[in-house]
């Protein structure tokens, strides 16, 4: 019984944002600032994209990919197009599809994609022979090479002990896995994969790159530095990557198999101009500068008080004298004729004054009207007069 008023609760809540829009969204979390282009809850930020969600694999059949992933592997012969021997010059791979899977030759050498990219969610899976063959890293070997550049270990290691640093999930030479989280060779081993391209400005390192590896689902890299990308017995040293590479799959002599490989690049880091939250100074000014243009070329779209309150909002990107003079115009005109108004007609503009004042305090509060703005005394006192300020 305590229950059932819970509901319309929190239905009513629902509503109320939603019919709030977006006059509620401006003048309403903390302003932007030095190194953030955006307020708190800003309408102006751009909606994520819409992916369609894919479907997890089963060990008797991979999952659909999300809807912008872009296929490298899809179990189909076409699919072998987008691979070629990784040799110089140019030839095809050695490499088979078999049963639906992408499968190493031992001695056909490394696979790389013919596209090239950089930062991207990667997702492939991987089985090692059924026949158990060979120990430590002799057994079920290959390896992923975001970029060829930096090996995530590819390895036998379902009962099979092995140096920490090489074991399956590793980032080869550079960090252990968290776990050894592997079902037994044969079956389907699921690999997604956040991959994060080291960042250099000259010889300056400004992001070292960054792997981070969940095997069937479980966490075993997390934002790993890449320390230069890793290798055998030598430790590498930081250096910078080119902003792409192919994808590349490893022949360590053992007959690995992969299926459903798929990737989608990811967006640009602040570092190197992505409009993440947390911005240089330069980057958030230009932002702001390009936020208040997109503002005032919608508010010139609107009329009347929606017009006014763009142009205020515009203000809190970058000043502007223009969005201020026609603002402040339309405001003391409007503010005028609320004065001559009869009581009960000005009753009726209550929502407006209430929602003009609102916006008038927070960029005065914020410093984006100067502090002796003239409308916000006849604001208070016509909110005052009409007792509009108490409940
Ligand atoms: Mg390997």
């Amino acid at each position: 019984m305590r229950m059932t008023p819970f509901f319309p609760v929190r239905l009513a809540l629902a509503v109320s944002v939603v019919a709030a829009g977006r006059a509620a969204a401006a003048f309403y979390g903390d302003p932007p600032d030095a190194t953030h282009p955006w307020a708190i809850h800003d309408d102006n930020r751009p909606q994520p994209p819409r992916v369609e969600p894919g479907t997890p694999s089963s060990q008797e059949k991979p999952g659909i990919p999300p809807s912008d992933a872009v296929i490298l592997f899809d179990g189909t012969e076409a699919s072998l197009a987008k691979w070629i021997a990784d040799k110089a010059p140019e030839e095809a791979t050695k490499w088979v599809v078999k049963d639906g899977s992408f499968q190493c030759v031992p001695g056909a050498g490394y696979v790389r994609t013919r596209e090239e990219m950089g930062d991207m969610q990667l997702h492939i899976e991987w089985s090692a022979p059924a026949k158990v063959e060979g120990s430590s890293q002799g057994r079920g070997n290959s390896g992923i090479f975001p970029m060829g550049l930096v090996e995530v270990q590819v390895l036998d290691n379902y009962n099979n002990p092995t140096y920490a640093d090489g074991f399956a999930g590793s980032v080869y030479g550079v960090n252990p896995p968290m776990a050894n989280a592997l079902h037994a060779p044969g079956t389907w081993q699921v690999c997604d994969i956040v991959f994060r391209r080291p960042l250099f400005d000259g010889d300056k390192e400004i992001d070292p790159g960054s792997l981070t590896v969940f095997m069937n689902g479980v966490l075993v890299q997390q934002d790993t530095p890449l320390e230069g990308g890793g290798g055998h017995r030598g430790r590498s040293k930081p250096r910078a990557f080119p902003e792409k590479g192919p994808l590349k799959l490893q022949d360590h002599g053992n007959p690995v198999r992969y299926r459903n490989i798929w990737y989608r690049p990811l967006p640009k880091r602040a570092a190197e101009g992505g409009d993440t939250s947390h911005m240089s100074a330069e980057a958030t000014a230009r932002k702001k500068v390009e936020i208040a243009q997109s503002i005032r070329e919608d508010a010139a779209k609107q009329t009347g008080k929606n017009q006014a309150l763009r142009y205020l909002e515009s203000l809190c990107y970058a000043a502007d004298a223009g969005a201020m003079t026609a603002a402040t115009s339309w405001i003391n005109g409007w503010l005028a004729e609320c004065k001559s108004l009869p009581v009960n007609a000005l009753e009726e503009r209550k929502g407006d004054v209430m929602q003009v004042n609102n916006a008038v305090n927070y960029l005065m509060k914020n410093s984006f009207l100067p502090a002796a703005y003239p409308a916000r005394a006849e604001l208070e006192t016509l909110i005052k007069t009409r007792g509009w300020d108490k409940k």
